[in-house]
């Protein structure tokens, strides 16, 4: 690296609690991507992606990966991997892939989602869902697809929950999708092997560009038959990426070496969440907080936006919202924690 292009990164290093897709590849992740093998991938020739595809499939109990853009895209892939035309999903009022994606399966898809209001604990209930599957009758879209999220908003579905919905799908014939964009999260608070989260699901998806690191990227997992789909909506939808083994070698670091670091980041969310609350008009549930991701009150006598602009000129940021959203992840530790809390101390 050049003086000045370090100059350049120490000089935009901000503590960033505003989400965990803000962290920076490892140098050792750098050297991957820089020594990674590359091919035209459109045309299956990226050793790396290949070689990473057929590692995640292996390490996940499936039969086959699509390495992708971005969640939103693996998701969307899924989406339309298991739907056709006219059908419809199940899914929360709090998705990601519902609410978040711009309405990608409605609006590329002609799929049609339903939503059915999150119980506190981020589960939906068995009881809504099978109101909402439609019978077969033209009048009806036809209920093809129930997809999770897991973590979800930072909590964690209990594995018997899971074990319910594969029942609940195998009764209604319907498939089993997993934003698990966070699913390593999950793993992690659950301490239990990944396996014994996706063993339930038809696809899941996997984010590498958030607490894992990567710069870029998202697989997504399924049968052969499924992700050969999913491969020909990547291309339509302009996600054919060429040498992009530069991007998968990231995406195999950051399983690799920053799994197992991912409790740090669940410890320092729980420790962020106490010293919050020493705070004056700040209240958090510390005994709450089960991953990486945190919510606090904030009392509505504080004037968020310039509070905001004043952490912004000490270095440190912040995503404005009632309860606010704060997130931790590699590029944070104790001390950066430290630090918001003595200037927030100094602010109110
Ligand atoms: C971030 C996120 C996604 C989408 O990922 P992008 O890579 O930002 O498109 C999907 N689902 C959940 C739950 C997420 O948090």
């Amino acid at each position: 690296m050049t003086e000045s292009h370090s100059a350049q990164i120490s000089a935009s290093r901000y503590i960033d609690f505003r989400s965990d897709t803000v962290t920076r590849p490892s140098q050792s992740m750098r050297q991957a991507m820089a020594n990674a093998e590359v091919g035209d991938d459109v045309y299956g020739d990226d050793p790396t992606v290949n070689a990473f595809e057929q590692w995640a499939a292996e390490r996940h109990g499936f039969e086959s990966a699509v390495f992708c853009s971005s969640g939103t895209q693996a998701n969307l892939l899924a989406l339309m991997a298991h739907c056709e035309r006219g059908d419809e999903y199940l899914c929360g009022q709090q998705a990601h892939n519902y609410k978040f994606e711009g309405g990608g399966a409605a609006v590329l898809g002609s799929i049609q989602p339903q939503p059915i209001e999150n119980n506190p604990d981020g589960t939906l209930p068995f009881d809504k869902l099978e109101a909402a599957i439609k019978p077969l009758d033209p009048h009806f879209a036809r209920t093809t697809l129930l997809s999770l999220e897991n973590t979800i908003n930072g909590k964690v579905l209990p594995l018997s929950y899971l074990a319910e919905a594969r029942e609940f799908v195998n009764k209604h014939k319907l498939k089993l999708h997993l934003d698990g964009a966070r699913v390593y999260n999950a793993a992690t608070a659950l301490d239990a092997d990944i396996t014994k989260i996706v063993q339930y699901f038809d696809s899941f998806t996997i984010c590498l560009s958030k607490g894992l690191g990567a710069p870029v990227g998202s697989l997504l997992l399924g049968s052969h038959d499924l992700i050969a789909k999913a491969r020909r909506w990547r291309k339509v939808l302009g996600g054919g990426m060429r040498q992009a083994g530069i991007l998968a070698a990231a995406g195999q670091i950051a399983l690799k070496e920053n799994v197992s670091r991912l409790g740090d980041d669940h410890n320092n969310a729980r420790y962020l969440a106490q010293q919050l609350n020493t705070v004056t008009g700040f209240s958090t549930k510390p005994e709450f907080v089960e991953t990486n991701i945190l919510f606090a009150k904030v009392d509505e006598a504080i004037d968020q936006a310039k509070l905001l602009s004043t952490l912004k000129e000490k270095g440190i940021l912040l995503s404005p919202g009632n309860p606010m959203r704060l997130v931790t992840h590699l590029d944070i530790n104790r001390d950066d924690i430290d630090s918001l809390i003595a200037e927030l101390k100094a602010i109110v």
